[in-house]
């Protein structure tokens, strides 16, 4: 049920696990919402949107939670389903993946960088050195 591209793009550790936390939510809020076994074509989709941003981040590993995130690179269709989805699925990632949502509530304390990095991006740097990019075994 893996896009090509999420399989064949490494993001570096803490994208890749940022990455792991959306995709627990969606699969929460399509199974309760879209019927289907496994993600539906719709969701397939917003992954992916979801994973080229996260791979274009241009605070690379120093991202800030998408909430506190001064960018706001979502397109506005997108950035309305990623809400809904969010929105349901945040509380009921607690008792389902809490380590995951403890986490990421963890991170909104971190602060924002002052400025955004330059030349920061997984997208950047993967493509101009692949060694930088610290892959993570636990990746799926
Ligand atoms: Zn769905």
């Amino acid at each position: 049920m893996d896009n090509p591209l999420t399989t064949s793009i490494i993001l570096s550790k803490k994208l890749s696990a940022e990455y792991k936390t959306i995709k627990a939510m969606v699969r929460i809020y399509c199974r309760s919402h879209h019927n289907t076994h496994g993600l539906c074509a719709d969701c397939i989709s917003f992954l992916d949107y979801a994973f080229t941003r996260l791979d274009r981040c241009p605070y690379g590993e120093e991202k800030p939670t998408c909430n506190k995130c001064p960018i706001h690179c979502y397109k506005p269709a997108e950035k309305k389903q990623a809400k809904t989805m969010m929105g349901f699925a945040g509380a009921r990632m607690l008792l389902r993946h809490p380590i995951m949502a403890v986490d990421h509530l963890w991170r909104e304390y971190i602060p924002v960088p002052k400025e955004v990095p330059k030349a920061n991006s997984n997208r950047h740097l993967r493509l101009s050195d692949s060694k930088k990019i610290q892959t993570d075994p636990t990746y799926d």
